[in-house]
């Protein structure tokens, strides 16, 4: 028996061990895969743990994501562009640190045959989601990325520390306001909500990152937030006539590529889907 797992911030909840472990079993592969709850000072005795010979690999999810760099053995030239790793995998002892959720937020995009080659995007937020979001449409031939944040600094600085990493793109940073968002949205084929606004159980449910007005109907809005399945910003966009993108696509093909790296095998996405909607239901239901 070997142990897989995803280390998370104590109290956060994570849809990952359902949806992993319904992949294992699926294939009779013989992994559990935990829940590692870690603080920021338990984080190098964790990491260092992985190199055990039961131990295969993890996830790695906020706010673990950057400060994980520094502890492995191995980068992947994409996480050194991102600037964060959500995956390691423990190869005979030598810990390699990947970034998956960059395939995660890509193939959806195909899935609704969305072409991002030369587009125009707004990226909602500036954390690190965006961060990955942003080197993500990059490496599929965006042309123009607008990060719209609350906070203006840390946009600035999210264009500053990746606008040589995704040359030839256009970054720009703005401030949060609906001058920012007239000018953002009015070309933008793409709009992505990487701020945790929406969020299911939160002060913030019912509040979108974009004002409902300013959505084109040309546009494709896609929401990183995965619970509720319909966020009031998914609702406003269907309102405008747009197309729409849930997160739960991102967090499963994000799962499923930290999944072939470990295994070397394909996910089983279907058994992956099922598994979390049905854990999303029950918890919606309770
Ligand atoms: P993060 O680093 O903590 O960044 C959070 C972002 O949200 C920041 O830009 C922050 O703005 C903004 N924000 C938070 N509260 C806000 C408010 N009340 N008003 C306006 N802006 C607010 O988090 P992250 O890792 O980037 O994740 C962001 C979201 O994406 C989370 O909800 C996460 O669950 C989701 N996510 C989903 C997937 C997936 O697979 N579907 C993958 C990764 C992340 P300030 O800078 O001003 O604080």
């Amino acid at each position: 028996m070997q142990f897989a797992g995803v280390i998370s911030a104590p109290g956060k909840q994570s849809l990952s061990p359902v949806f992993q472990q319904a992949a294992f079993d699926h294939l009779g592969i013989a992994v559990t895969y935990q829940h590692w709850p870690t603080p920021a000072d338990g984080l190098e005795t964790r990491v260092l743990g992985l190199q055990a010979p039961d131990v295969l690999g993890v996830n790695v999810t906020i706010p673990h994501k950057e400060a994980c760099l520094p502890l492995v053995d191995d980068l992947d030239p994409l996480v050194r562009r991102v600037g964060a790793l959500n995956t390691i995998f423990n190869d005979g002892g030598t810990l390699r640190g990947y970034n998956t959720d960059v395939e995660g937020f890509l193939r959806p995009l195909q899935d609704a045959f969305f072409e991002p080659r030369g587009c125009t995007a707004v990226v909602a937020g500036a954390g690190g989601a965006a961060r990955a979001v942003v080197v993500a449409l990059a490496e599929a031939g965006a042309a123009r990325i607008a990060v719209v944040n609350r906070t203006l600094e840390r946009a600035q600085r999210l264009v500053s520390e990746l606008s040589a990493a995704v040359k030839p793109v256009q970054l720009v940073a703005a401030i949060d306001s609906r001058e920012s968002w007239e000018k953002a949205a009015a070309e933008a084929g793409l709009l992505v909500n990487c701020t945790s606004l929406g969020t299911a159980g939160t002060p913030e449910e019912d509040r979108s990152p974009m004002p409902s007005d300013l959505i084109r109907s040309q546009a494709l809005v896609y929401d990183l937030v995965y619970q509720p399945a319909e966020t009031r910003l998914i609702r406003d966009a269907r309102q405008a006539g747009a197309r729409t993108i849930g997160g739960l696509p991102m967090l499963i093909y994000q799962g499923a590529a930290s999944f072939k790296l470990w295994t070397g095998k394909d996910a089983p996405v279907d058994i992956m889907f099922e598994a979390a909607e049905s854990a999303l239901a029950m918890e919606d239901a309770s």
